[in-house]
């Protein structure tokens, strides 16, 4: 079976990336969410395997011992990593597996893994951006100045992303994802074993 690809999606908090996703996994078939591993302790309703895979600081530890992260990363005092063995079996299972992560988790999958495919979500304007979150309501002044700032830092970090897809529709941005992840798929360098022994 052919092997399905890494596909990293990154984009500031207001883009809209977790609509997206879910048009595109609801609308395609051969997708799967790489589920993270953590030491934060669960949220109410979150379970064990499906939201993360939830672990001791001991046990992360030991688990960054054995090598068993793609990438890590320390958020608010807790750490994350995406699981390698697992996200190698859903890829050797023919599935495209989508890794939701921060700008620097990308580049680190980028760097372990070349073939992976990073594509970058962006709101339509900054103006739209500003529009979305201040929608929310759930932010002060202070806290909004706070996330538009880091959504322009994260938009300057792109330079390495491999695509860029503006969030104008869900149903647009989530038809030009499954476009990329087909012609990646028929990339000529993904496709040596079926060229070079035909
Ligand atoms: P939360 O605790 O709210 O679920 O996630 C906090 C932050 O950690 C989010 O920005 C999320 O994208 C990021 N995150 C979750 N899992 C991973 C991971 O495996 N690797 C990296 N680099 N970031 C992650």
């Amino acid at each position: 079976m052919k092997k399905g690809l890494l596909v990293v999606i990154s984009g500031p908090s207001g883009a809209g990336k977790g609509t997206v996703l879910k048009r595109l996994t609801k609308k395609h078939d051969g997708f799967a969410y790489s589920v993270s591993v953590t030491t934060r302790a669960p949220r109410p309703g979150e379970e064990d395997g499906k939201h993360y895979f939830f672990k001791t600081k001991a046990q992360f530890d030991e688990m960054v011992t054995r090598g068993e992260f793609l990438e890590t990363a320390e958020v608010y005092g807790n750490f994350y990593g995406t699981p390698k063995a697992y996200v190698e079996k859903l890829t050797a299972d023919g599935l495209n597996v989508i890794l939701e992560i921060d700008t620097v988790g990308a580049l680190n999958v980028k760097r372990a893994f070349p073939e992976a495919v990073l594509i970058f979500i962006m709101p339509p304007t900054r103006a739209e951006l500003t529009r979305r979150l201040t929608q929310r309501q759930t932010e002060t002044e202070e806290q909004l100045k706070i996330r538009l700032g880091s959504a322009l830092s994260e938009i300057a970090k792109t330079g390495s992303y491999d695509y860029v897809v503006v969030n104008d529709t869900p149903e647009a941005a989530a038809s030009k994802i499954h476009a990329i992840v087909v012609a990646e798929a028929c990339r000529a360098d993904k496709n040596r074993q079926i060229t070079e022994n035909f």
